[in-house]
């Protein structure tokens, strides 16, 4: 008989919504130990090839069996560059333990017996982490003399550099924020994602040697052409999606109403819950819309919530979806959160019009409700409108989360990178090399908007290619 899930300890629902502290409190010793031998050690692993970086699964979790974390540590970094990070954002409810066998056939998402995998990830990266265990480098003497560009320091930027500096290539990282990690810093709060685990990653690229250049916008304060010109033998380009999308309806320029972007911004990367002591300040709704369903909207909704509960108001943040809880593309686990929290969720709703009041603030929203209709591109089924279905919500803080496109400033600066209807970049998809010979590109800039591990998957096939070339011209 299968024993049942080892469940993660978590932060108690009444204490967490008052600060941004960690959520996930991760396995101790002894539950990954009786997580580990969970698992059937299937022959044919299939969970392996789910996930996009092809971590050893089976092989890491035999190592966590046999109290060897150091060798489940290192299985792990042969492929996966930062698993304290993945084994806390990663969507493996899609990937990794939608494929476990213990999943129920044809399931949408991973069933609650599949293999905790991503909590055994996480307890090894922080093992690691904390016993300051570091990767071996393999160096190599030759490659040396080859300097590469990386441009944007997110995921895919970070995990091209240390593929790279790994081999003993010289790497420089260019950001135009202030600090480093995209997403990773400025869009996933710290209460799923704390900063020192980011910081972790960043040092130990920094002990590789990699230099971080931020407050540097390529395509303004250099160009690519101008980055050759420094002796840069190839670049990663590793930009991002972080053009937020808007509903493009009446009222929608009102105050009190934020991208996604902007909101989380403020929160994450300048500390606005903590204004006045940090300068940037941020509003506080009494009544909150987050619109969207995926992550960034999951995000804005708990972010919200604690802003309320800080400040001593009613927790009022509602999420409002057009489709239904299943076709939500958020994490499964982010959805459960917000819901224990206290966000409420209004499903099959589309916003029609935003209403100010005699100020030019934000009052109410003006909503429409939906159907689900037949699938759409997406393969979810399409929202259908309901004539005369109309109906009002107070809202006093609005958030629209509605999806995230490509970064443009570097796109709008060089007409030789060839792109798509979409505006991301067109790359040969084994070299992940660009119309313009040595630029390479990977992450949310070629596949829009997509996850942490498939940007890394997309980064590691980069460094390959560029090791592959330079390798033809030592
Ligand atoms: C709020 C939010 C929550 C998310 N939650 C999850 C999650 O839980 N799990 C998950 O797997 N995925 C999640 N995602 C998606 C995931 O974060 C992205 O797929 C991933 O960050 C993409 O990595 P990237 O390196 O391509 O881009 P980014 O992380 O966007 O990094 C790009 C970097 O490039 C910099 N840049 C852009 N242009 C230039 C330029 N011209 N010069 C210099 N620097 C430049 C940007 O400032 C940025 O720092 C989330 C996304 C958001 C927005």
């Amino acid at each position: 008989m299968i024993q049942e899930p080892v469940k993660v300890k978590e932060a108690p629902v009444e204490l967490r919504t008052g600060n941004f502290e960690e959520v996930i409190r991760g396995y101790t010793q002894e539950e990954a130990i009786a997580e580990s031998t969970r698992c059937l050690q299937c022959k044919n692993p299939v969970c392996i090839s789910a996930c996009p970086v092809n971590i050893d699964i089976k092989k890491f979790i035999y190592y966590i069996r046999q109290k060897d974390y150091a060798q489940a540590y290192f299985t792990i970094r042969q492929k996966n560059n930062f698993p304290s990070i993945c084994g806390r954002v990663c969507p493996a409810e899609y990937q990794c333990r939608k494929a476990c066998v213990l999943t129920k056939k044809d399931a949408v998402f991973a069933s609650p017996e599949a293999i905790n995998i991503h909590f055994l990830e996480r307890f090894v990266g922080d093992y690691g982490k904390n016993n300051h265990l570091d990767v071996p480098v393999e160096k190599e003497e030759k490659f040396s003399r080859f300097k590469v560009a990386v441009v944007g320091s997110g995921p895919a930027g970070l995990c091209c550099a240390g593929e790279l500096a790994r081999k003993g290539v010289r790497v420089d990282i260019f950001e135009s924020l202030h600090k480093t990690g995209g997403v990773l810093r400025y869009g996933i709060p710290p209460f799923r994602l704390p900063w020192d685990v980011l910081d972790f990653e960043i040092d130990y690229l920094k002990r590789l040697g990699v230099n971080f250049f931020p407050n540097f916008l390529v395509g303004k304060t250099a160009t690519l052409t101008q980055l050759f010109d420094r002796g840069y033998s190839s670049i990663f380009l590793g930009l991002g999606a972080g053009v937020p999308g808007f509903l493009k309806i009446k009222g929608e320029n009102l105050c009190n109403i934020y991208s996604v972007n902007e909101f989380l911004t403020r929160i994450n990367l300048m500390s606005a819950y903590k204004f006045p002591e940090f300068h940037t300040p941020v509003n506080i709704g009494r009544n909150v819309l987050i619109v969207g369903g995926g992550n960034s909207a999951m995000d804005a909704a708990r972010v919200a919530l604690r802003l309320q509960k800080i400040n001593g108001l009613p927790l009022n943040t509602t999420v409002i979806y057009r489709r239904t809880e299943t076709e939500m593309p958020a994490r499964r686990l982010e959805i459960e959160h917000a819901k224990e929290e206290g966000v409420k969720f209004g499903f099959l709703v589309q916003p029609k019009e935003f209403i100010g009041d005699d100020q030019g603030a934000l009052g109410k929203l003006v909503c429409l409700r939906s159907e689900l209709g037949a699938p759409d591109n997406s393969g979810r089924r399409r929202p259908v409108i309901i004539p005369g279905s109309e109906f009002e919500l107070d809202c006093d803080l609005c958030v629209i989360a509605v999806g995230l496109s490509a970064n443009q400033v570097l796109i709008n600066a060089t007409p030789q990178l060839k792109i798509n209807q979409d505006r991301d970049l067109i790359v040969n998809p084994q070299t992940m090399e660009t119309s313009i010979p040595g630029v390479y590109a990977g992450g949310d800039i070629v596949g829009g908007e997509g996850t942490i591990i498939e940007a890394m998957g997309m980064a590691k096939a980069a460094a390959r290619a560029m090791i592959d070339s330079f390798i033809k011209q030592v």
